[in-house]
């Protein structure tokens, strides 16, 4: 049984849920479809994944009833303008096929792009739930310098930050500020995309659980209290991501996989600071 995490907007999140960058258009509405299938609730998706549409087939041909899936999307990196905003948000529901969506979250803040302006582009999403087509806002890749700026200018705390975080690069500075605004955390790459998979330290902890890597990882996850949503094209992995909550971490194993973190040099993905890409 997935546990949920209670927002700060008093919606639930189930903490499990099953991720999608880099499944490929033509192939997501099977591979999400057997996720659904193992038992997943909960799906990540985005504009710029382009695989939105396969998400919604899967969903539609999953006759699982619609108040008991969860389904996060993310404004694509050319959208950030409020107009383009609202535009996108119709296309995103569109391609999905629902009426509303759980949470819609800005995926990168892109500080050096539309003159630093993230503020109006937060407003817009937040205006999305205003409208009650969407039930929770939220941002994605947000620095504690960005956070703070949009809850100073506009009063609106995000629900989630969805923030790069696994056990080399465990991003304690942007958790920690998240936490500080009351905003819960979405890791990331929660495998670091398998990197973290041949460490010698999980290899050992994993042996003693009778467990494997990936499910030692994503359970430290859950036990730091984050949200994760591991992907695979392989339903045996999907399986075995999924059976985390018959067993538990030490504190003191939890610590041991905390200690691997190796800063910068640990990250998988672009720094939020400098990351300026734009879609063709
Ligand atoms: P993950 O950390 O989930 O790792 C995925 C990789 O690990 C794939 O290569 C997969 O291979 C492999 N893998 C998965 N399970 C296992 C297993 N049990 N044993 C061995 N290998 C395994 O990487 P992602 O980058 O996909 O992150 C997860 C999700 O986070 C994304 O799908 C996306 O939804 C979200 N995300 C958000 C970002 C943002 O900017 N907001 C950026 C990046 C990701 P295979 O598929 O072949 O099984």
């Amino acid at each position: 049984m997935v546990p949920t995490i209670t927002l700060n907007d008093k919606t639930q999140i189930p903490q499990l849920g099953f991720g999608t960058y880099l499944i490929p258009p033509e192939q997501t509405a099977d591979i999400v479809g057997q996720a659904l299938q193992v038992g997943y609730r909960h799906v990540d998706t985005a504009q710029m994944y382009g695989n939105e549409e396969g998400v919604g087939r899967a969903i539609a041909a999953s006759g699982i009833p619609r108040e008991e899936l969860y389904v996060t999307s993310k404004l694509a990196n050319d959208k950030h303008r409020p107009d383009d905003v609202r535009r996108s948000f119709d296309e995103t529901m569109a391609r999905l096929g629902l009426e509303r969506l759980d949470l819609f979250l800005m995926h990168w803040p892109l500080p050096t792009l539309y003159d630093g302006d993230y503020v109006s582009t937060w407003k817009a999403i937040t205006d999305l739930v205003a409208d009650g087509r969407l039930r929770t806002a939220g941002v994605s890749n947000f620095q504690p310098d960005h956070l703070d700026r949009i809850v100073a200018e506009t009063g609106v705390v995000p629900a989630v930050n969805q923030i790069e975080a696994h056990p080399y690069f465990t991003n304690d500075t942007a958790r920690e500020a998240s936490r500080r605004h009351g905003v819960a955390v979405e890791a990331w790459s929660p495998l670091g995309q398998g990197a973290v998979l041949n460490d010698a330290k999980i290899a050992e902890i994993a042996a003693d659980h009778g467990r494997s890597a990936s499910q030692i990882v994503l359970r430290w996850h859950i036990q730091r209290g984050d949200i994760v949503f591991p992907k695979s094209m392989r339903r045996e992995r999907m399986a075995e991501n999924f059976a985390l909550f018959d067993f538990s971490l030490t504190p003191q194993e939890v610590d041991a996989i905390s200690s691997l973190d190796k800063g910068e040099r640990g990250r998988v993905g672009p720094n939020p600071d400098t990351f300026d890409y734009l879609p063709d």
